[in-house]
Formats: structure tokens, C-alpha cells, sequence
């Protein structure tokens, strides 16, 4: 007879996990399956990892331009098998607290691969091909996502890196070219040109950061190409023929064109994994692009059963599988549980300059059928981005037109500089509480401060700006 839990979870990142604590903070009975570690894609393989290499770019950065604060050094060097050791030491540290959370709220961890059978019951294979099975009164569906390949561009871990193994490279490769000029892309390129690396960035669209407002994305196009990175753009890759040197690769691209690099970096989005996950009879449908496909509350079509995370059709973000983790524990519970506004959902991309976004994008906005008025307001004139020597960016804030042709609620906030990854929170809440303009104008920023830059350009859209 298999063991009964209220919850049952398959796969343990940041969707799992979240389900998990949050379901045992409301005393449910909890059991998550895991086949890796906890901590999923997020902790070992994406968002920690790859903002710990894009950290050393930081530093490598602030040591090169010491001198410009009278802070006399020599020239940085580089060993990346010390920024690696640094990333595993903090990847460790939080798997470390991720599983004594999960000890201390008594979740059952269960090492192994499950899938979901008929009437909730999910068969667990473990590591050694021993099978069990755990009940769930309820489950939910957490697998997540794989890097995604292309024709001709085989992972081989040599000459052919995805994000997996980019993470864990001990010595940076002298040329790359970076294919896919989305986020995680974009990162990529960034940390490796201000490492040394000799970057070209290929991307099939017509410009990079799709989903991006074109102001903010045209910021990042200008330092990238600045800092002497290659960007092209509306080019599809074809191929790549490794070189009797054996240690470059050849890249063919366009109309015929080619490039002579040391690896490719293959960064074209991710995959839902549910490569059996789900078993016939189980009654969870599956998309064409291999989805779970749910509701708006995460349900599947099968009774009692979700779906969160990567591995359904909504932002493959980390902090959208906590949120969908509360949202189905709250539905779960019977508590009111309100579906997510994914338009209006945080997005942070951490490379140089960062960009930082939630809600409409200009265009976005005017597609939707809102009269818009627009304000942007450069870095440049920011005391504290110039203390700290990064002007570089804008806040550009979108707000429906009011009839005197002053800003009403606010629509959509995009920020492109200096750590605007830290500073879109009150931009996240303006929009999300559907806050006016006056509103938010009326609330103080502290100075100096790159805070200021919001709140001056949400003031000059009541039509009365104070510095610009
Ligand atoms: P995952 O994190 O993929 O976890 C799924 C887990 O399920 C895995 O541990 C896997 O081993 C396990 N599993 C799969 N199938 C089974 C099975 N059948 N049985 C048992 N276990 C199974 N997001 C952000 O929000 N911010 C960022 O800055 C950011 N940066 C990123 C950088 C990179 C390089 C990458 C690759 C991703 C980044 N992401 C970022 C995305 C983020 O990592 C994912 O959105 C997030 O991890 C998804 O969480 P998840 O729980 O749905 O899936």
C-alpha cells in the first residue's frame, strides 16, 4: 500500500519548494519528490549561480576603474576557478538552509523520479530503479525546464555550451559567440565582455531583449556595443564545423557568413520537462510545446491536481513559481485565491546595464487601446549613479493621459541602469496598486539616492516637475 500525504509535489525548485513550505506553514501533510537537489534550476544551474559570475564582472569592473577614485591598483587579473569555488560556497550555504527549512517544517523529501499515474498516485523510481508509490488527497506538478537546443548545435559541453555548462566553466574561452539575445543571453555576453572574453551576440529578432521596452533594450544594445561586443541582429544560425586545431569552432550563420570563435554559448530559452511525468489514465493534458496546461489557478484537466513553475506556459521566472506555489495552496486550503495578472509580473535582467520592468510597455499600452503620456529621465542627471560612476540608463514611466494631458494611473515602469534591479519594488507596487501619479508623486524619496530618478520622472508627468 502506498503512503498518503494531503500534498504530493514532484520536483523540488523554487515552485516545489515554495509549495512545500507554504503548504506546511498551514499544517498540510507534505511530501516532495526530488531527483537532484532542492533548490532546482534556480539555486544550482540558474538565477544564484549566474548573478555570482555577473558579481565578478562587477568587481572586475570596479577594480579596473579605481583609479578614476583615486584608489591606486594595479590592473585585475582573473581566476575563475576562485569566482567558481565562491559561487558553490554560496550555492551550498542556501541549499544547506533550503533543506533545513524543509526538515524543520516536516516535508518528506524523497529522493527519485516520480510520475503521475491514474487517481493521484504517483510512482517514484528511485536512483537505483527501485519503485514505491506516494498518494496525494492533492498533487502538484513542479518539474521545471531544461535548456532548449537548436539543429546543428549539439551541447558538448566543449565547443557547445548551454547555460548548464557556461555555469560551471573553470577558465573563460578567449572568443564566444553568445546565440539568443534574451535574458539569460543577454547575461552571458555581458559577464563574459567584461571578463576579457571577445563576444559576438547573435539573435534571430530584430533586436534584443524581446519583451523589453525599446528604450530600455536600446540602452543595453548602446554600452554592449560600446564595450566592444559584436551584436547582430535578424540573423538565424545555421551550423557550426569544429576546427582541426581542435580547439575553435567555425559558426556559420546568415548568408553564408561565418565566424572562428573558441566555444558557442546556446541560449535560446528553456523546455518544460515532462518527458513522462504524467502516465496515461492520469488525466493531465499536454501541449504541443510540451506544457502542462492548466487554468488560471494552475489546475490541470485532471481533478485535484496543478501545475506551477517552468513547467506550464507562464514567465519562466523564479518568482512566478513562488507566487503560483501560494496561489494553489490557498485554493488547496479553500482560502480565496485571486489567478495572477502575469501582464503586470516583476522582470529583472541582470546584466550591465541591468533592466528592471513591470507592467505596459509604451507600445504595449498603445496596442491596448490606452491614450498614453510618456516620461523619461536619464541616470545622467542622478547625484548618486554619478558618485558611483554609473550613468548610464533611464527610468521611462508610461501612464494613462489624463484629458489636461497630465499622467493618470500608472500603466507600465522601465528601467535600464544601475541597479534598477533593486529599485523596481516601488514600481512593481505603483502599478499593481493601480496608483495615479499623483499619487505617487506626493511620496518622498530619500536623497541622494537612485530612487530619485522614479520619483521624479512619476512627478513630471502631474505636469510640474522639480529637476526635470
Ligand atoms: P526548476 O527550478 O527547473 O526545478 C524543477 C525541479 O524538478 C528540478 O530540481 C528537477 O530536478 C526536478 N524534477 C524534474 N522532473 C522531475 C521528476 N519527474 N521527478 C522528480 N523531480 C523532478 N529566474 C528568475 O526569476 N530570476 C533570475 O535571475 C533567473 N536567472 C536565470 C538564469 C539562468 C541561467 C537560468 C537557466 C534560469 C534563470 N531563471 C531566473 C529562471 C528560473 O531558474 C526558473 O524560472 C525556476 O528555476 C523555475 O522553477 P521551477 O520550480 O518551475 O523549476
Amino acid at each position: 500500500m502506498s503512503e498518503s500525504f494531503d500534498v504530493v509535489i514532484i520536483g523540488g525548485g523554487p515552485g516545489g519548494y515554495a509549495a512545500a513550505l507554504y503548504g506546511a506553514a498551514a499544517g498540510l501533510n507534505v511530501a516532495m519528490i526530488e531527483r537532484d537537489k532542492v533548490g532546482g534550476t534556480c539555486l544550482h544551474r540558474g538565477c544564484i549561480p549566474a548573478k555570482e559570475l555577473l558579481e565578478t564582472a562587477a568587481v572586475y569592473r570596479t577594480v579596473s576603474e579605481a583609479k578614476e577614485f583615486g584608489v591606486l591598483v594595479d590592473q585585475p587579473g582573473l581566476d575563475f576557478s576562485l569566482t567558481q569555488a565562491r559561487k558553490q560556497r554560496i550555492i551550498d550555504g542556501l541549499f544547506k538552509g533550503l533543506s533545513g527549512l524543509l526538515k524543520q517544517r516536516k516535508v518528506t523529501v524523497i529522493a527519485g523520479t516520480g510520475s503521475l499515474g491514474p487517481d493521484n498516485t504517483v510512482i517514484v523510481e528511485a536512483a537505483d530503479g527501485l519503485l514505491s508509490q506516494v498518494h496525494g488527497e492533492y498533487v502538484i506538478l513542479a518539474a521545471g525546464s531544461v535548456p532548449r537546443t537548436i539543429p546543428g548545435f549539439d551541447r558538448d559541453g566543449k565547443f557547445v555550451l548551454t547555460s548548464d555548462e557556461v555555469l560551471e566553466l573553470q577558465k573563460l574561452p578567449a572568443s564566444v559567440v553568445v546565440i539568443g539575445g534574451g535574458a539569460i543571453g543577454c547575461e552571458f555576453a555581458s559577464m563574459m565582455i567584461d571578463l576579457g572574453t571577445s563576444v559576438t551576440l547573435l539573435e534571430g529578432l530584430p533586436k534584443i531583449l524581446p519583451g523589453c521596452d525599446e528604450d530600455a533594450a536600446t540602452v543595453v544594445l548602446r554600452s554592449f556595443k560600446r564595450r566592444g561586443m559584436t551584436v547582430l541582429t535578424g540573423v538565424a544560425v545555421t551550423g557550426h564545423t569544429p576546427n582541426e586545431d581542435g580547439v575553435t569552432t567555425t559558426v556559420h550563420y546568415g548568408d553564408g557568413q561565418s565566424i572562428v570563435v573558441n566555444a558557442v554559448v546556446v541560449s535560446v530559452g528553456r523546455r518544460p520537462m515532462t518527458d513522462n511525468l504524467v502516465q496515461p489514465g492520469s488525466g493531465v493534458g499536454i501541449s504541443d510545446r510540451g506544457h502542462v496546461e492548466v487554468d488560471e489557478l494552475c489546475r490541470t484537466t485532471a481533478p485535484k491536481v496543478y501545475a506551477i513553475g517552468d513547467v506550464i506556459a507562464t514567465p519562466a521566472l523564479a518568482h512566478i513559481g513562488f507566487a503560483e506555489a501560494i496561489l494553489v495552496i490557498k485554493h488547496i486550503l479553500g482560502e480565496p485565491a485571486m489567478s495572477i495578472d502575469y501582464g503586470k509580473v516583476p522582470w529583472c535582467i541582470y546584466c550591465n546595464p541591468e533592466v528592471a520592468f513591470a507592467g505596459y510597455t509604451e507600445q504595449g499600452a498603445i496596442d491596448a487601446g490606452y491614450e498614453v503620456v510618456v516620461s523619461k529621465h536619464k541616470f545622467a542627471g542622478n547625484g548618486r549613479a554619478m558618485i558611483v560612476g554609473a550613468t548610464d540608463g533611464l527610468v521611462k514611466v508610461i501612464a494613462e493621459r489624463k484629458a489636461d494631458g497630465t499622467g493618470g494611473k500608472i500603466l507600465g515602469v522601465h528601467m535600464a541602469g544601475p541597479w534598477v534591479t533593486e529599485q523596481l519594488g516601488q514600481a512593481y507596487l505603483a502599478v499593481n496598486w493601480e496608483a495615479t501619479v499623483d499619487e505617487v508623486a506626493a511620496f518622498i524619496q530619500p536623497h541622494p539616492s537612485m530612487s530619485e530618478l522614479f520619483g521624479e520622472t512619476v512627478m513630471s508627468l502631474t505636469g510640474r516637475g522639480l529637476h526635470g
